[in-house]
Parts: structure tokens; sequence; C-alpha cells
């Protein structure tokens, strides 16, 4: 190992001496570089290069001393720009849940839902069945119809009731975020969850665990074990398992108010870890053209040893997660089409950056962060490359590649390049994708995602270098290098045009749209950010406004995209409400036919 890097370097200095800098032959895509980047970034020293770990931190350093080494400017903070990333959340440890009868135990008796609001509430109970409150063709459910729940903690079951229904009408809306809404809206004070024994026998604690969001509910949320809420209920002389067995058999609700008084609390510290994109350019030469802007991206993170919440395929297993296809494969490729990109004789007419974004397995979370702080200016960005996953290319010589649609040039010139490399392209016209790209065709960029397609070996310990065809990475960098180049030297920029959604599809679950991307970024409490409005959809005919925030559906607040979410199940296609939204610091009230 050591012998063959030295000689490298030999070889480098040699040729410097004649060149001062990278000749032709140097700055080719070779499947010896690329197998040296994999062999570094996958490696078992780097565990898995999971953002906010030591390995993590290599990678990205690595990556910038290939930016340095190939002459290229490093942009933001020396090449990287800083974003913080929530990994986990726990409960803060002084909580508490007593009055004169209990005193419960933190993790043996109850858990903070990880959405909890933080605070303290002393109040009296009340019990609200399953917490529905539903009204639609199939089904009248009211637990909370005369029941004064106001600024009370309120006992909810988890799940429904067991209903003998071909499809069950109470599925959509058992969510625990879901009922919480719908306590909230009643006046609830706090949620007191508790399993029915037909919802889990064993009854144990649900984990804590961050569900990608920072919101929180607004009011505290516990989770409470069944003889806790016994306790509680002692002096009615009901139990959850006689409540079950009423509701059940009778498929009716049945809700009471309770004469005891709870003291509570609930806490929830985000952890949090800082981690970064990294981010270079290579100035165009042309006059004019040089201020547009071409993006290459892939992103360099992966799952370190995975675990439950990880993405992992295989949550059990602890180990090195290489991810040496997903995606050191993909930022290998973007090193090598700097070095070559950068080598002097191309005359590049545009601008090129470069981002190996951060935390793209948690979430797309580095590109989000680049689009929402952009460094450079995304109106001048003409097309957005990223390279996801592209060592695994089979013997057919295919290539998966998105967001074809996206702008009207762009299969045609495809085309062109795959003939002349000899490779077949499996086209997915949509600009929204798993992958980074998708974070810039939410900002109407014109994307193209080039992948060799997922395996049996995704997002498993197993995704490791010895499967990784070098050669059949070098053929798709080659036909990228060309593809990119036309596009940075044509007279005339793409044109950008829409393909598809800008978020994942909702039609499926909702039967009504606003026709808006929410834009999940938006994390704070106060209302949900407009990403996107939809050309000609409900939110677009009303006058809605990219930028603007919602913060209230006909009337009822909306804090979250998860208030949102469930607001939306509970209107009906045609049905005409006002929106409330934030814009330029003044509240605008829209009408919308759904
Ligand atoms: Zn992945």
């Amino acid at each position: 190992m050591n012998v063959s890097i030295r000689l490298i370097t030999t070889i480098i200095i040699i040729s410097g001496f004649f060149n001062l800098g990278f000749s032709q032959a140097e700055s080719e895509i070779t499947s010896d570089e690329l197998k040296q980047h994999i062999g570094y970034l996958a490696s078992d020293d780097l565990r898995g290069r999971l953002p906010g770990t030591k390995g993590g931190l290599l990678a990205a350093e690595y990556i910038a001393g290939e930016y340095r080494k190939a002459g290229m400017e490093l942009l933001a903070d020396d090449g990287f720009q800083y974003f913080d990333v929530v990994t986990s959340v726990e409960a803060g440890e002084g909580i508490f849940l007593r009055n004169h009868d209990l005193d419960a135990e933190l993790y043996v008796d109850f858990i903070p839902i990880s959405f909890s609001k933080s605070g303290q509430l002393s109040a009296g109970v009340a019990f609200a069945g399953y917490g529905f409150q539903l009204e639609n063709d199939s089904l009248r459910w009211d637990d909370y119809a005369d029941l004064d729940v106001d600024g009370k903690w309120v006992i909810i079951l988890r799940g429904e009731p067991d209903v003998e229904h071909s499809s069950n009408p109470f599925s959509s809306h058992a969510g625990i975020r879901a009922k919480v809404l719908t306590a909230k809206d009643n006046g609830a004070g706090g949620v007191l969850f508790v399993s029915a024994t037909g919802f889990d026998e064993e009854d144990q604690l649900m984990r804590m665990f961050y569900d990608k969001t920072t919101a929180d509910a607004g009011v505290p949320v516990l989770h409470i074990k069944r003889y806790i809420a016994d306790s509680l209920l002692a002096a009615s002389s009901y139990t959850i398992a006689s409540l079950e067995d009423i509701i059940v058999d009778n498929t009716s609700s049945f809700s009471f108010e309770s004469e005891v008084v709870l003291d509570g609390s609930s806490e929830v510290i985000h952890q949090k870890v800082q981690t970064q994109n990294v981010v270079g350019m290579i100035k165009g030469s042309d006059a004019v053209l040089k201020d547009e802007i071409i993006v290459i991206g892939g992103h360099y993170d992966h799952l370190g040893m995975g675990g439950r919440g990880s993405g992992s395929r295989e949550p059990d297993t602890y180990a090195v997660h290489n991810g040496a296809d997903d995606n050191a494969s993909g930022v290998a490729g973007i090193i090598e089409l700097a070095e070559k990109l950068s080598a002097g004789n191309n005359e590049l007419k545009r601008s090129i950056v470069f981002v190996a974004f951060g935390a793209e397995e948690m979430g797309l979370l580095g590109s989000k962060y680049f689009v929402n702080n952009p460094i450079i200016d995304l109106d001048k960005v003409v097309a957005m490359f990223n390279f996801d996953m592209i060592g695994r290319l089979n013997d057919k010589n295919s290539i998966a590649i998105g967001g074809t649609g996206t702008s009207v040039e762009g299969e045609d010139l495809l085309n062109k390049y795959l003939d002349e490399y000899g490779m077949k392209g499996s086209f997915s016209r949509e600009g929204f994708g798993p992958s980074d790209h998708a974070s810039f065709y939410a900002e109407d960029i014109t994307v193209f995602f080039i992948s060799t397609g997922a395996h049996q070996d995704y997002h498993t310990p197993q995704d490791d270098i010895e499967f990784i065809n070098f050669e059949g990475e070098k053929n798709v960098l080659d036909f990228s290098y060309e593809l990119i180049v036309d596009v940075a030297n044509r007279a005339e920029r793409l044109t950008y045009q829409e393909a598809g959604s800008k978020s994942r599809k909702q039609g499926f679950r909702f039967k009504v749209t606003l026709g808006i991307v929410p834009d999940f970024t938006s994390s704070e409490n106060d209302g949900l950010g407009v990403g996107g409005v939809s050309n000609g959809g409900p939110a677009d005919k009303a006058g809605m406004l990219k930028g603007d925030v919602i913060v209230a559906m006909d009337g009822m607040e909306v804090a979250s995209i998860y208030d949102y979410m469930a607001r939306l199940k509970k209107f009906k296609a045609g049905q005409i409400i006002t929106v409330d939204v934030i814009r330029d610091g003044k509240k605008v009230v829209l009408l919308v036919q759904l």
C-alpha cells in the first residue's frame, strides 16, 4: 500500500517538472484513482462516515484536500459549509408525574413522546377513549362529545377499536400526532397515551426516536403504563381493560371526567452534532457566461455502524456500513470530474460548483441546507448533476437517469452522449427523487440524477469495495464529463421545465390537496413554510406564494407539517376553506377551493 502511494507521488512530482500542473494524461479519469478514493472513503477506519463523527469529518477533509489538489477555489469556510443536525432525542432527567397517591418513575412507569412540548402541567384528568373526533360518510365518532377537557390531562388509548370492517375506517386517524392535535383542538392541556391490551399486551413504553422534525406538539405528551392509568382512574372503578371492553363491545365512544388531579412535566432534549457540505468552484472563462453555474453534487455521508433509525436494512447488525457504492462511488466521481474539468484545457465558459453533501441519509439535510442558505446565486444555476451510487454498472451498460424531463433539451442531449459511449439510459422524467437533486428541483432548477441503480447490498454492511465496477464507473464518468462540458459551453442555457411533483406524492393518502410543496425544513412551531406552489393548483389559484407561511386552515391553527397533514385529511374535495398565511410579516387570508 505504502509502496504504490509513494510511486504515484513520485510520478506526479516528476511530471510536475515538465508541466507545472496537470497534464492531459494525469487529469484523465482513471479506474485506479477511483479505486484509491473509494478505498479510503469506504475503509473501515472511517466507520461508515456518519455525520458528526470523526469518520465523517475525515471524509470531508479528504474531499477538501482533493479539491485543493485540483486547484479549485474553496467556498464558504475554507471549503466547509457547516450546519447542525439532530441525531437523537432524550428525556430530561428531572421530569416527573405525581399526585398524593402516585410518584411515577421515568423510563419505568412513563416516558415523554419525542414530539412532546417541554413544560409542566398541574391539572385534572379526563378519559377520552381512543381520542377520535370523526365525521364522514362511513363513520360518526366523537370521543369529545360532552367532555370537558379544558386545560386538563387527557388519557387516550393508543391504536383503534378492533372493529370488523373490510377496511378499518379509523386507521388513517389512529396516529399519535393526529390524536394529540384533536385533543389540543378540544382544549386539552396535556396528553397521556396508554396501550390497551388489544394494542400491546406486554405494555411496553414507546421508544423515543427523532422523527425528523424539531416542531413539538404544543402540549406535554407522555406515554404511561397501564397500571399508572388504572391508578389514576381508581376512583371511577374503571380500569383500562374494562374501558377497552366497553368501547370495543359496543363499537361506540366512551369518555368521562375524573376527579383526580395530576402534576406532571415533560422535557425533550435534542442532541445535535455539527457536520458540513464541502464546496469548491471552478470559475468559467467567458466574460458573460461565467456568472452562470452548474452544480455537480453527491453525498459523502453514510449510515455509520447502522442500528435502528439509521436507515440500515439490517438494523440489528452492528457493523461498519462502508457505503462503497452509496456513496463513496459518487464522491470519487465528483473528485475525478473536478480534476479533469479544472485541468485548464477545457475552456469552460460557465462556472462549476462542486458540492459533496453531508447528512443526505438523514433526509437530504445537506442539500436542503445548501439551497436554503445559498452561498451561490440559485437563479444562476443552469443545471444540477447529482451522482448517487454509480459504482455498479451492469453488463448491459445501463444507467438510470432521473430528471430527464426537467429541461426541454435534456433527453436529446443525453441520447447523443449515451450513444457515443455505448450506454443505455433508463430515463425517468420526474425531477423529484430519493436523493439530493430533489432539493434543487424544488427550487425550479433543471436536474440530472445519475445512478447505476440499487442492489441487494443497498444500505447493508455488504455495500463493499469488492463489488465496485471501476471500469464501468469510469465509463459513466467519461460520459457525464461530455454531457457537463456541453451544458457548460452551449450558447443558450438549458430551458427549465416542470416535471412532476416537487415532493413525495401525497395523492394516495389525501383525498384533497392544496397544491403546495411543504417546506420540510421549517422546523419552528410557527406554521408551515410554503416551499413552492404548483401551477394551476388550488393554492396557486387562491394567490398563495412561495415563501408564505401557513398558520391556520379553516380557522384552525397549523403549527407544523404534522398539523397541516392532519388538517388536510378532514377536508373534502371541492370544499372552500380559509387559509391564513404570514407574508412579509403580515397576515393574509386566502380563500382556497380544494
Ligand atoms: Zn443511501
